[in-house]
């Protein structure tokens, strides 16, 4: 209630004349008087005491009251300065009353409140509560959004390696069939395999072939451009799709590809050519081929990858119409 009583209150001593008390309500346009003894609330003369005593006196020649005491009602229903706005509508309702005196722990008056003063606290608590629930409820759709985004992304994206997995790989290689179909520009798919890396995890251990796996990526990405995706199409198996490219083109690629790898010169005494190498298969969409869907591209570049480690590793084979 503090924050909507009015603390500065007129306020008269029980033993004050009725002619003051009359006089000061009426000059300050008073409708309700709290009657203190010292700060001590006893009671309160409205406008209803008063009618009421000039009633008794005109209408049934009772004497009018000679001090405030007399006129007042009392003792006056009071509420706690720390007192909720609906602690107070309860007693207004209570004690059918307008007004109330509000006092602090030791019992003395602090202010008065009005209905109307109750019912602005009312207005603005539930304003406070509302903004407090927007603000949270922003809050949370932001959060769940930015979870959503991470979950999102953790559905695509291998862990080890922070390539596309095979997931994002095959949303890829949908979209770019859509365009195919559409837009009628082809595409490229390029697939490679370590060689020998069965022999390697054999002779280095699991974890330096993980090593491996992570430089072998880390150069494709390098090598290749921003609008080509490397993906882990699954062990040590990658597959880079290329938009607009056709099959000159991605044979190049896969070279620069293939160069990249064997530049790292990372060793591998167990394999022929003494370090990490990779074979790759290509094959393309070309633009008018609507009618290819991309899982039998993805057959083509594989068999294209199958004569490579055929015909000796280390190489480029691609798939020709
Ligand atoms: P090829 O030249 O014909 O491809 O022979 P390869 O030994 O590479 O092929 P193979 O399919 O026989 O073996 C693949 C190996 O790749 C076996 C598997 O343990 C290894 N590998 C697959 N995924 C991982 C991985 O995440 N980490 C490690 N360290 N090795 C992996
Ligand atoms: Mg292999
Ligand atoms: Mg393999």
């Amino acid at each position: 209630m503090k924050h909507v009583m009015s603390a500065e209150v007129e306020v008269v001593a029980p033993e004050t004349g009725i002619a003051s008390v009359l006089e000061r309500m009426n000059r300050l346009s008073i409708s309700c008087l709290p009657v203190v003894d010292g700060r001590t609330p006893v009671g309160v003369i409205s406008e209803r005491d008063v009618v009421r005593s000039l009633a008794e006196h005109l209408c049934h020649g009772e004497s009018l009251p000679a001090t405030a005491a007399e006129l007042m009602s009392g003792p006056p229903v009071t509420v706690r300065a720390e007192a909720s706005a609906d602690e107070a509508v309860a007693l207004t309702h209570e004690h059918r009353i307008r007004r109330l005196v509000v006092v602090d722990e030791q019992g003395e008056l602090v202010g008065l409140v009005t209905q109307s003063d109750i019912v602005e606290a009312q207005t603005l608590m539930v304003t406070e509560e509302r903004n407090l629930l927007e603000t949270r409820v922003e809050e949370r759709t932001h959060d769940l959004r930015v979870f959503a985004d991470r979950l999102e992304h953790m559905s695509l994206v291998d862990p080890m390696l922070g390539t596309g997995n095979r997931r994002a790989m095959e949303r890829e290689l949908e979209r770019l069939q859509g365009v195919v179909n559409r837009y009628h520009r082809g595409f490229a798919v390029v697939i490679f395999d370590i060689d020998e890396f069965k022999k390697y995890n054999d002779h280095y251990g699991h974890p330096e072939g993980d090593a491996v796996l992570c430089e072998v990526a880390a150069a494709c990405q390098e090598a290749i451009r921003n609008t080509d995706l490397l993906y882990r199409y699954g062990g040590e198996e990658f597959l880079v799709t290329m938009p607009e490219t056709g099959l000159e083109g991605a044979r190049d690629a896969a070279e620069r590809i293939r160069q990249a790898i064997e530049a790292l010169g990372l060793p591998h005494v167990e394999s022929e050519h003494g370090i990490v190498t990779v074979s790759l298969g290509v094959a393309t969409a070309s633009p008018e081929d609507s009618t290819l869907a991309w899982p039998d591209l993805v057959s083509r570049a594989d068999g294209a990858l199958y004569r490579a480690k055929q015909s000796g590793r280390n190489r480029t084979c691609s798939h020709e119409a």
